[in-house]
């Protein structure tokens, strides 16, 4: 995955490193499982930069009437997949997008961002999230072999539930914010999960990334939103959580990137 024209790539990045502070580490970045393409300034760019460092991108999308957008600049690519999606936040107001879904989880292998989100107090909309959540993974589970990005917070234990511990395909849970144990449980379960930066550099989050197996780690950006001082992340950046993570685990960063690389593997082969 780290071709030579990536590495001509990232040594051409050494002298922006100033402005991009993954420049000069992009060999590490292997794989953004969940980056939101179309809400950054400039999606083409973003789309540019992944493909040619070779870098598997997971381009999720917040609601269905999105999602063709992000599958038109991501057609014929080789590591930026589109993912479609219906965010837990947005299901009280683009609930009645679940019908164009539906048929957009047959020509996809990738589907998130979908989860729930009990920030939210209200009951209704927690089982409105349910409702529309429980009938994504259901189709996902009959079609067989998804690769779905899951949200999560405050709502883990309904989130493993819903997807159980036999599912045909791939859940990963993004950002997990949960507790240990219902990390443990989501182990169990089957369940990989991605992190980002600002998980790493968080003292709840450090826990929790130890507490992971480490052959169920990927790394991820959810750029734009998480931001690097003044920019958004990009997919490269994740070579700083690769970093972040050969620290967790003792080891070097190559034998770092070489464990997403195995896991990844995990993920992507049916
Ligand atoms: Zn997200």
């Amino acid at each position: 995955m780290c071709t030579a024209a990536a590495w001509r790539k990232c040594e051409g990045s050494l002298a922006r490193e100033a402005t991009h502070p993954a420049g000069a580490r992009c060999h590490l970045a292997v794989v953004d499982a969940h980056c939101h393409i179309d809400l950054y300034d400039d999606p083409a760019a973003v789309v540019r930069e992944a493909e040619a460092l070779g870098i598997r991108t997971i381009a999720v999308t917040n609601a269905p009437s999105v999602y063709h957008f992000t599958r038109q600049i991501t057609e014929r690519l080789q590591y930026v997949r589109p993912a479609a999606g219906l965010h837990p936040e947005l299901v009280h107001s683009h609930g009645h997008e679940l019908p164009l879904l539906l048929p957009l989880l047959e020509e996809t292998r990738y589907v998130g961002e979908v989860g729930l989100d009990y920030v939210t107090t209200d009951d209704t909309i927690r089982a409105r999230q349910r409702e529309v959540f429980s009938t994504v993974v259901e189709r996902c589970a009959a079609l067989g072999g998804k690769v779905l990005t899951i949200h999560s917070r405050r709502a883990a234990a309904d989130v493993i539930a819903i997807v159980g511990s036999n599912f045909p395909g791939k859940p990963i849970l993004h950002w997990f914010s949960g507790t240990v144990k219902q990390l443990e449980a989501a182990a169990a379960a089957g369940f990989f999960f991605s992190v980002n930066t600002s998980m790493l550099s968080s003292k709840s989050g450090d826990a929790l990334v130890r507490a992971m197996p480490v052959d169920r780690v990927l790394t991820e950006t959810d750029g734009p939103f998480v931001r690097l001082g003044q920019r958004p992340s990009t997919p490269p950046d994740t070579a700083l959580a690769v970093e972040a993570l050969a620290a967790v685990w003792s080891i070097s960063r190559t034998e770092a990137k070489q464990r997403i690389v195995d896991n990844l593997r995990s993920v992507v082969t049916p």
